[in-house]
């Protein structure tokens, strides 16, 4: 299986970070070794000083699927989930200043957390869905699916033009504004439409 991220979905995330608004879906990949699982604690890299949470709502492939039509993308996803794309922000500036890819900033074991999934019909209009992450018990984001620049069936069809998708595959979909640090004794819990999907700590 493979992890498609999204970047720069957000209006208010991409103003945080001083990007431009992307005029179609930006995207990168980490690699199924950056995946952690299970509310395993993350333990914080000793190559960056700024680890920052993103959370993000991820789509769940099922259905193989190449050059789908928007109208039809609804068909390859069945299940939603609750993530958080870990990013080493001092080296994702460093890489993006020199403009060479953010591998090293993004792709790193255990930066991918997966938490539970919702099956799509439990949650009734995909555009209404909420999301938020706590941290200590605080929380530093509160995401609406209304806010996403390109909206899930765009970004399957999108990213199906150019990576054939298969069943298992995960795509992050993008985080909205709130973005931090994270610290050693930080505990995180994601939830999606009042359900907790993951709580782990930091470490
Ligand atoms: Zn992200």
């Amino acid at each position: 299986m493979k992890i498609i991220c999204i970047g720069r979905n957000y209006v208010k995330h991409a103003q945080e970070l001083k990007n431009d608004i992307p005029e179609e879906p930006v995207f990168f990949m980490k690699p199924d070794s950056a995946l952690l699982l299970g509310n395993k604690p993350f333990y914080i890299p000793d190559f960056s000083n700024d680890l920052h949470y993103e959370v993000e709502l991820i789509l769940k492939i099922s259905r193989l699927g190449k050059n789908i039509e928007p109208r039809f993308a609804h068909r390859y996803y069945n299940e939603i989930g609750l993530g958080i794309d870990f990013t080493a922000r001092d080296i994702q500036r460093k890489l993006s200043e020199k403009g060479l890819p953010w591998e090293k900033a993004k792709a790193f074991d255990s930066s991918a957390v997966l938490g539970d999934f919702v099956p799509k019909e439990e949650l009734g209009d995909l555009a209404d869905i909420r999301f938020s992450l706590l941290k200590n018990g605080e929380i530093v984001q509160d995401g609406h699916s209304a806010d996403m620049i390109f909206p899930f069936d765009s970004i399957v069809a999108h990213v199906s033009k150019y990576v054939t998708l298969k069943i298992g595959d995960l795509i992050y979909t993008g985080t909205p504004a709130g973005v931090g640090p994270v610290n050693i004794d930080d505990r995180l819990e994601g939830f999606l439409a009042g359900k907790k999907m993951f709580d782990f700590m930091v470490k």
